[in-house]
């Protein structure tokens, strides 16, 4: 058979390829057109004769096109580099140059400054491709045919390279294969239960894991219809609830909607499944969601370098969904939590989450350095985070994802879990949220530092609250400052920026 990607997502399009698999508030995309699309995007990437191997950057708005033009670059064999568009003209620079692609697709308000850098690092071709579909890339397409008989690609030929977030420090260029991509898409298919007779509604960006990977090829071999929104917009998500039956959220998406008093069981009486990951979901949310629409949400864990490693199960057979927990390994995923000498913990233990399985990826783009401390002798990949196997409410199969082991703060020589922490003062009276963070500090190395987020209208006094913590926690675990702020730090994917709050409170 064919190891590419989109030969295995073609293998859920529905018979009738006239029925519709993406629609948007303006204009509805058939199967047809589906294929048909990225055919011709496929074609013209032919006609460039890239190498082998060539990276294509996209740093476009969603839109159905840019999809395609995705899917267009796995038919023919290419890999797939998408950015976030958010980024300026100083960060494109740093991908371009550590990825040097060979075609650069941008948004046509961005085009001056894009060709000058793609000039400036050699990118050779620069297209448009516009939140309508429109820009010179539609237009070059337009006289290609509509058929193309997808590459034939290898198991560990490269798909896409993903740049991690930056949350923790510069983004490192992840590069998936067919196998990783294929494996994972085969396992949450069955894994959550896709129907063709789903509609996903898709708000999520579709330059991360979560929402191209995750979400858009659930949905594609599935053969289900997708509902393709920008971004959260309230009104937009109310609208089209009704008709839906999965949804995809960063852990805030939950929390704005809920906010929302219109946001009811009534409302979702057709959606049979609430995912959320990217981000831990606070237990508060997980109950409120529950008590409010009748269904817990699934959590899920995953990451650039994994696609998705734990999910809460969705069939009840397998468990219950518990609620600040990303549940167990997938299907053919291995996990394990082992101490700083690599001894594996059992269960309550907190320590490093390493994983295996097919959908590991194969390292970080031109850093040989950095994946060969990544990965363990016996071909571990060290996720960067901590977790602890149950615990609490929770059987021991089940994963708690406790942070980053570079949020991890020593305070006079003892270890500091912020999540440890942050979940006493979130259940306090009057908190929204919490960040604990570490600050360096002359005696202890690092001081433990509590941003806290009070609920609307609450007034808190920070001395009464340090007074409570002192009564709970050992000393050097009570925040030696307490800071109250309207909002954390996120990124797009509803990330608590850390880095900037210890620079912010240092
Ligand atoms: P960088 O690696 O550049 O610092 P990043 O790790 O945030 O950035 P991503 O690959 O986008 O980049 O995010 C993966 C991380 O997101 C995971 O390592 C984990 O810390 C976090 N994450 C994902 N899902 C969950 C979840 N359900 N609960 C807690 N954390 C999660
Ligand atoms: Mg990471």
């Amino acid at each position: 058979g064919n190891a590419n990607l989109y030969a295995l997502l073609a293998t859920g399009f529905p018979a009738d390829r006239s029925a519709i698999a993406i629609e948007t508030p303006a204009r509805s995309y058939s199967w047809n057109d589906v294929e048909e699309h990225s055919a011709r995007y496929a074609n013209l990437l032919r006609a460039l004769e890239l190498p082998a191997g060539s990276r294509i950057a996209v740093q476009v708005e969603k839109s159905p096109e840019a999809l395609m033009l995705y899917l267009a670059s796995v038919r023919a064999g290419l890999v797939y580099l998408p950015l976030n568009t958010a980024y300026r003209e100083p960060e494109v620079e740093y991908f371009l140059r550590d990825a040097e692609p060979a075609v650069v697709v941008c948004d046509s308000g961005n085009q001056e400054w894009i060709a000058r850098l793609a000039e400036k690092t050699g990118t050779a071709h620069v297209y448009t491709l516009d939140e309508e579909g429109d820009g010179s890339l539609a237009v070059a397409a337009a006289s290609q045919s509509g058929e193309f008989a997808t590459v034939r690609s290898l198991p560990d030929d490269l798909a896409a390279i993903l740049y991690t977030s930056g949350t923790t420090g510069r983004s490192k260029g992840a590069m998936l294969s067919h196998r990783n991509l294929s494996s994972n898409a085969q396992v949450l298919n069955e894994y959550w239960g896709w129907r063709a007779d789903d509609v996903l509604l898709h708000m999520l960006p579709i330059f991360h894991v979560h929402g191209l990977f995750v979400a858009a090829h659930g949905a594609l071999l599935a053969g289900a219809r997708m509902i393709w929104l920008p971004r959260l917009d309230i009104e937009q998500a109310l609208r089209y609830l009704p008709q839906s039956t999965v949804m995809m959220g960063v852990p805030t998406y939950y929390v704005r909607l809920l906010n929302d008093a219109r946001f009811t069981r009534e409302l979702c009486r057709n959606m049979r499944l609430f995912i959320s990951g990217s981000a831990p979901l606070l237990k508060e949310t997980f109950d409120e969601f529950e008590a409010r629409i009748g269904q817990p949400i699934l959590e899920r864990y995953g990451m650039s370098e994994t696609v998705m490693l734990t999910s809460n199960p969705y069939d009840a057979a397998l468990g219950e969904r518990i609620g600040g927990t990303v549940g167990q390994p997938l299907p053919g995923v291995m996990v394990r939590v082992v101490d700083d000498a690599g001894a594996e913990l059992g269960a309550g233990e907190i320590g490093n989450v390493q994983v295996r399985g097919p959908n590991v990826f194969s390292g970080y783009w031109r850093m040989p350095e950095k994946t060969r401390e990544e990965f363990t002798a016996d071909g571990w990949f060290r996720t960067g985070d901590v977790g602890r196997w149950g615990g609490d409410a929770a059987p021991a199969n089940y994963l708690s994802i406790v942070g980053r082991s570079k949020d991890l703060i020593i305070s006079g020589g003892f270890n500091v879990y912020p999540k440890e922490i942050e979940l006493l003062i979130d259940d306090m009276p009057g908190v929204a949220e919490s960040a604990v963070i570490g600050v360096a500090h002359p005696d202890f190395g690092e001081a433990v530092v509590a941003v806290i987020v009070p609920k609307e209208g609450a007034a808190l006094d920070a001395d009464a609250m340090m007074a409570d913590l002192k009564s709970r926690l050992a000393n050097f675990k009570v925040p030696k400052r307490i800071y109250f702020v309207d909002s954390l730090p996120r990124n797009t994917m509803g990330k608590v920026q850390k880095n900037m709050l210890r620079t912010q409170y240092s």
